[in-house]
């Protein structure tokens, strides 16, 4: 999922030459490693975001190494939450970032899910610049594993309940917009269709 950043804002705020040259050069770096990031990330159209992800099995060094970089691609794509299927791995393990701490949870299960349904906009590192409304119960507790395979339980209220959602979606080929209603999901699809016409 992706951050709620319009990462071109600072493009337009005014700048003295001098010490925010440095600024200017860090921004131009963060920039490239994003561009970097999202190059490695699956983009809509390709099938592998339809196709559900397996169990993991094997809780080996090729496990977490994947983990690490899936951590890494959503920091440096100033992501929130990344599904190993955004990557084209097709095993049921996400990453997401809650409250300053990256968190991994593989074979998750939606166990419980509560709350008022609040809708919210949504973006997603595999649907660039779109975002759309999609409803969620805020109150969500989810089971499964860490990356030693040990049983693994989380509560999550708000934003990091949302992101779960999210990504717990991924896992089944699930995209947000299959979630947004008919309009907005018009919307999307109609920004969506010319970014494919020139990727390809
Ligand atoms: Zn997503």
């Amino acid at each position: 999922m992706s951050d709620e950043h319009d990462h071109d804002e600072h493009d337009h705020a005014e700048h003295d030459h001098g010490e925010n040259d440095h600024d200017r050069q860090a921004e131009a770096e963060q920039r490239a490693r994003r561009q970097i990031a999202l190059s490695q990330v699956r983009q809509y159209g390709d099938p592998v975001l339809r196709m559900r992800a397996d169990e993991v099995t094997s809780f080996d060094e090729d496990l977490a190494r994947l983990s690490e970089r899936m951590i890494a691609v959503m920091h440096d794509a100033d992501g929130v939450g990344l599904a190993a299927t955004q990557v084209g791995i097709l095993r049921r393990l996400f990453v997401f970032h809650d409250e300053d701490e990256d968190r991994v949870i593989v074979n998750p299960v939606l166990a419980a899910a509560g709350g008022a349904p609040e809708t919210d906009e949504e973006g997603c590192l595999s649907l660039g610049p779109v975002r759309m409304p999609v409803e969620r119960q805020l109150e969500v507790t989810v089971e499964g594993v860490d990356l030693q395979g040990a049983p693994l339980r989380l509560e999550l209220e708000g934003m990091p309940a949302r992101v779960v959602q999210h990504e717990l979606d991924h896992l089944d080929g699930r995209l947000i917009i299959d979630r947004t209603d008919p309009e907005s999901r018009r919307e999307a699809m109609a920004q969506l269709r010319p970014r494919l016409v020139l990727t390809r």
